[in-house]
């Protein structure tokens, strides 16, 4: 038996015919950019988050830095984001020309640890920009707290957070902004790319908005140098359908990370830690071992396929040789670099195939 690390297609095929629906739908209707799909999506999305408003755009990407840029943050300002979060979060920070200011995150829950944000802050900060990731959600309050004490922003990129619960209360409306990507293989995933954000800020909604639309609200009227980022009708009615499911298959997650908990105590491998105010979405499921690489060796030999997220930390990139943070410089990041190992946890996963999972990595830790 192999056991891919996710399946996309089965996605898909557990929704062929709502799904085929709700495109030919999109296609009869005749609007093929904004329109009543795309409200519709918006609409409930804003509601399953708890939040007033929702605006998609194009990615998730574009959600961070159009976020980024209608909170009025360019050149000269800082941003303060985790040291192991993805690429992505930096480049929306870099792309509004401000700069990046890399904090270290609490290495058992992989995020942002707000005990580090302070000594980061200088006149410069705007903003606080944590990522909830792996599903896991950042803990907010202490972030909300000092962005409040020191006039910043809380931007909180939740590409990986849809369903994930911070003290009971859905990812989505807790910072000034929330930022979802909905790239296909995310908990809420489109059929190409796809994204958006979510706030309680009607000018804030409305300048995303605008922004995206070539900085015009009214058609060949443009009030300030915008872009073209909008979410697609026929990803947002596909979104629509996915939505409806995701609860259901994010317990599915959630009932193949409570097996993995279980049966994966007593190895040698670090299992994901969950605070006691934490409901996380299990976008993925990420362990640790010094022998990391030897333990992907022996799985993939198993005939089981895992990931890794992420081999290398972003101040280590070619793209930020330019901040000149040589190696060490964020040591929990880099160490979590070289140990963590993302098992297969999609909705999609048969029992037997975790079972066959724990298997082999009880085999293999062994070894
Ligand atoms: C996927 C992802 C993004 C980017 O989303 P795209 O839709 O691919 O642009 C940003 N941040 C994190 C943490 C992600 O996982």
């Amino acid at each position: 038996m192999t056991v891919p690390f996710l399946e996309l297609g089965a996605a898909y095929h557990a929704l062929k015919a709502e799904i085929d629906a709700a495109v030919s739908r999109t296609l009869d209707s005749g609007w093929y950019i904004g329109g009543p799909e795309v409200a519709a999506f918006e609409q409930a999305f804003a509601t399953s988050v708890g939040a007033a408003h929702c605006v998609g755009v194009a990615n998730g990407l574009d959600a961070l830095h159009l976020a980024l840029r209608a909170l009025g943050i360019g050149p000269g300002d800082e941003v303060i984001t985790a040291s192991n979060s993805y690429i992505a979060t930096l480049l929306a920070i870099s792309m509004v020309g401000a700069t990046p200011v890399l904090v270290e995150p609490d290495e058992h829950t992989h995020n942002l640890d707000p005990a580090n944000i302070e000594r980061a802050i200088t006149p410069r900060t705007r903003a606080i920009l944590p990522t909830h990731l792996y599903g896991q959600p950042a803990d907010l309050d202490p972030m909300l707290e000092i962005a409040e004490r020191h006039g910043l922003k809380l931007v909180e990129d939740a590409a990986q957070a849809h369903g994930a619960r911070y003290k009971g209360q859905p990812v989505g409306a807790h910072g000034h902004v929330v930022c979802w990507s909905f790239y296909p293989s995310k908990n809420l995933g489109a059929l190409g790319d796809a994204g958006a954000v979510t706030t309680n800020d009607p000018e804030l909604a409305d300048r995303i908005r605008t922004l995206g639309n070539y900085g015009s609200h009214k058609r060949y009227v443009n009030e300030v140098r915008g872009t073209n980022s909008r979410l697609d009708p026929v990803q947002a009615a596909v979104l629509g359908v996915k939505l409806r499911h995701l609860a259901e298959w994010n317990e599915r997650r959630r009932a193949t990370a409570a097996f993995y908990l279980e049966r994966l105590a007593g190895t040698n491998l670090i299992l994901p830690a969950v605070p006691e105010w934490a409901d996380p979405c299990w976008h993925l499921f990420v362990v640790r071992s010094p022998e990391r690489d030897h333990l992907q060796e022996r799985l993939a030999e198993a005939g089981i396929q895992t990931l890794i997220h992420y081999p290398i930390p972003p101040h280590r990139q070619q793209a930020y040789a330019d901040l000149g943070l040589g190696e060490g410089a964020f040591p929990i990041a880099e160490r979590l670099a070289s140990e963590v190992l993302s098992l297969p946890i999609g909705p999609h996963l048969a029992g037997e195939q975790a079972e066959r999972v724990v298997e082999a990595v009880r085999q293999a830790a062994a070894q």
